[in-house]
């Protein structure tokens, strides 16, 4: 059975999170985006949740230790037994050798998008409240305007998808994020992809790299 520990690396809007969701159908591993449980902890309004709420809504990165922390206790549950696929993290170099000390990376797939493509991209972004499923009022809006296909839950705009604050996270993205891309390069395991098609055509390009890399049938 494949084990599979891999990182997507790209800016804010570049569709790790939809692949992310097409791998795990396909490859039956968990997608682990540290977005996404620090939305968990401060909708739970913990500790954690509480700190990082006002470094997220002005576009900075929350502190490294609390995302660690969260990190940490994800990465022990059972389902991540065979693998999984980080969406959001590492997001800078100290991150990078955190995670170096907890678990080993297999593979970095680098997702290069053209940069006037971005902020409609976010900016469009909706979000079902309920299951999570991602569409775009342009490119994949739901049949039914702020209703979702999979589960008729209601869609929202993220509160940091507003243009003002994806700026920010695009600049925070180039300053510390970025240099990631040499880090894992030097390692020899990070692979580049261009996002220029429609999801479905990007996700064959990620499926036959996946399947290359780790030696498994189409
Ligand atoms: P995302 O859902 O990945 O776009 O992340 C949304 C926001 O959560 C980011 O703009 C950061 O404020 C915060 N965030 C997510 N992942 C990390 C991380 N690995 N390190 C620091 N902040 C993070």
């Amino acid at each position: 059975m494949v084990n599979m520990k891999l990182v997507l690396l790209g800016p804010p809007g570049s569709g790790k999170g939809t692949q992310a969701k097409l791998i795990v159908k396909d490859f039956n591993i968990p997608q682990i985006s540290t977005g996404d449980l620090l939305r968990a902890a401060i909708k739970k309004s913990t500790e954690l949740g509480l700190k990082a709420k006002k470094f997220m809504n002005t576009g900075k990165l929350v502190p490294d230790d609390i995302v660690l922390q969260l990190l940490k206790e994800r990465l022990n549950q059972d389902d991540c037994i065979r693998g999984f696929i980080l969406d959001g993290y590492p997001r800078n170099l100290s991150q990078a050798q955190d995670l170096k000390m907890i678990t080993n990376i297999d593979f970095v797939i680098n997702i290069e998008v053209n940069y006037g493509l971005l902020i409609e991209r976010i900016t469009g972004r909706r979000t079902c409240k309920q299951c999570g499923a991602i569409y775009h009022i342009k490119y994949s809006p739901s049949k039914k305007e702020g209703i979702c296909d999979k589960c008729s839950g209601r869609l929202f705009q993220r509160e940091d998808d507003v243009e003002e604050t994806v700026k920010k996270r695009i600049a925070t993205y180039e300053h510390e994020t970025k240099p990631l891309i040499e880090f894992y390069q030097q390692q020899g395991i990070l692979e580049r992809l261009t996002s220029d098609g429609t999801i479905d055509e990007m996700y064959q390009k990620f499926s036959s790299l996946l399947r290359m890399k780790f030696q498994l049938q189409e």
